[in-house]
C-alpha cells in the first residue's frame, strides 16, 4: 500500500518556492467549482484587477498564464518574436540564457549582451548593441536575476528600448512583490512573473502583462504563434473581454483561489510597505551575516533584498552544510547556480518568507552548523547585529 504524503514543515529560504502562508494554503483547499461558473468568472475579473495593481498597469491584456514562470517567459517570446526578428538579449545570469533559447526557438536572431554574473546589465553595452543592430525589434532582460541576486535598472533599459523603437520584454519573476515594478511608468511592453517567489503563492502560475504596442505587434503577426497553448489571441478569448468567455483550457481553479488570496494580502499590506519590509529584513540579514564574518557576493547598490548571495567561506563543505540545515533545522537555502555553483549560497527573503522570524532563524541555524563544521566565524554576534537593524524603526 502506498500511503498519503505528508511533507514536513520546512522554512523555505532559497530562490523559490518561498513560504506559503496558511491563508493562501487555506484558499487552495476551498471547494472546486466549474471554470465557466459565473462565480469563477467573477474571480477571474478580480484576479486581473489585482494583477494590474501589482504590476502598476492599466494594460487590458494582463492575466495569469496557467503554468509556471518559464511558461510566462515563453508566452512573451512566442507571441512577440516572429521568424527573422532580431532580439537583443541581456545575460548576467542563468535566466538570460533561457531567453536566448526562446528567441532562437521562435526563429529569431538573438544578439547577446553579456555581463559578468553578479553584476547588473550594462546600459552602455546595450546602447552599443543597438548601434550595431539598429533593426533590433526587441530588447529582453531580467529585472531581478535570481541566480546571482542582482537588480538591473529596468526603468532605464525600457526607456532605452523605446528610444530605439524596440519593444521590451522584462523578466519580473523574482521582482514582483519584492521590489518596485512599474509597468506603465517604465513603458514595459511585455512582462512575466511567477507566483512562488515574492507573491508567496504556490508554484504553477505565471502573471503576464502586455502593453497596447505589444498587442498591436501580436495582431500584425504574419506567422501563426508556434504554440497553440500560449497564443495570446486564443487565450484572450478566455481571459479577455467582459461578455462571453470561450473555452480554451481548464484554468487551474484552486491555484487561482490561492493566487487571488496572495494578491489580496499584498493589496492589504500595500506595495510600498511590502517593499520596505523586504528591504528591512535584507539589511538585518546582511548585518548578521557580516557580523559573523561572512561576505556578500554582490555590491551593496546592486543587491536584491529578496535574494541574498553570500560567498561560501573557504573550507566549508557546501552540500554538507545545506543538508545539515535541511535535516536539523528544516531550513532550505539555495545553492549557487551556473558560474556561481559551489561559490555562493542564495538566501531568499521572499514575500511571506521575508520576516524577522526567518532572518533570526536563518542566522542562528547557519551559525550553529558552521560551528559544527569547525569553520572560523565570529560567533555570538549575528543576532545582535540583526536586532540592531530591527530596532532602528
Ligand atoms: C524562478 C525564475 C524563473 C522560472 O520560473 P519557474 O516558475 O521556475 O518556471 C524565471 N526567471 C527568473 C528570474 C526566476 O527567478
Amino acid at each position: 500500500m502506498t500511503h498519503s504524503f505528508y511533507p514536513p514543515q520546512r522554512t523555505l529560504m532559497g530562490p523559490g518556492p518561498s513560504d506559503v502562508s496558511s491563508r493562501v494554503l487555506g484558499a487552495l483547499a476551498r471547494p472546486t467549482i466549474g471554470h465557466l461558473d459565473p462565480l469563477f468568472l467573477h474571480l477571474m475579473d478580480e484576479i486581473k484587477t489585482l494583477l494590474q495593481f501589482a504590476f502598476k498597469t492599466n494594460n487590458a491584456l494582463t492575466l495569469p498564464v496557467s503554468a509556471p514562470g518559464s511558461a510566462g517567459m515563453e508566452a512573451c517570446f512566442v507571441n512577440l518574436v516572429s521568424p527573422g526578428d532580431k532580439v537583443i538579449v541581456c545575460q548576467n545570469g542563468v535566466f538570460g540564457g533561457r531567453m536566448q533559447e526562446n528567441v532562437e526557438r521562435c526563429g529569431g536572431i538573438a544578439v547577446m549582451v553579456q555581463d559578468t554574473w553578479g553584476e547588473p546589465v550594462s546600459l552602455d553595452k546595450v546602447e552599443a548593441a543597438f548601434d550595431e543592430h539598429p533593426d533590433a525589434a526587441i530588447l529582453a532582460f531580467v529585472h531581478a536575476e535570481t541566480s546571482t541576486g542582482v537588480h538591473s535598472d529596468a526603468k532605464a533599459l525600457c526607456a532605452l528600448a523605446a528610444r530605439r523603437g524596440a519593444l521590451s520584454i522584462v523578466d519580473a519573476v523574482t521582482s514582483l512583490g519584492g521590489i518596485d515594478v512599474a509597468v506603465d511608468e517604465w513603458g514595459v511592453d511585455a512582462m512575466y512573473s511567477g507566483t512562488q517567489k515574492c507573491l508567496s503563492c504556490v508554484p504553477g502560475i505565471s502573471p503576464v502583462t502586455f502593453s497596447e504596442r505589444a498587442v498591436q505587434r501580436i495582431k500584425e503577426r504574419k506567422h501563426k504563434v508556434q504554440s497553440w497553448f500560449l497564443d495570446m489571441q486564443l487565450v484572450m478569448g478566455y481571459w479577455g473581454g467582459t461578455t462571453k468567455r470561450a473555452y480554451h483550457h481548464t484554468a487551474p481553479i484552486n491555484n487561482l483561489y490561492a493566487l487571488h488570496e496572495s494578491l489580496v494580502m499584498l493589496q492589504e499590506e500595500g506595495l510600498a510597505a511590502a517593499h520596505a519590509r523586504h528591504r528591512r529584513n535584507h539589511h538585518a540579514l546582511v548585518a548578521g551575516l557580516e557580523a559573523m564574518g561572512l561576505a556578500m557576493a554582490v555590491a551593496p547598490e546592486h543587491r536584491l533584498p529578496q535574494l541574498n548571495s553570500v560567498l561560501i567561506p573557504a573550507g566549508v563543505d557546501d552540500a554538507a552544510l545545506r543538508n545539515a540545515l535541511l535535516n536539523e533545522f528544516d531550513l532550505e537555502i539555495g545553492a549557487g547556480l551556473g558560474a556561481l555553483a559551489g561559490k555562493t549560497w542564495r538566501i531568499g527573503l521572499m514575500g511571506f518568507g521575508s520576516s524577522e522570524r526567518n532572518v533570526v532563524y536563518c542566522l542562528a541555524a547557519l551559525e550553529a552548523i558552521l560551528q559544527q563544521q569547525d569553520v572560523a566565524i565570529m560567533s555570538g554576534k549575528a543576532l545582535k547585529a540583526a536586532r540592531a537593524v530591527f530596532a532602528q524603526d
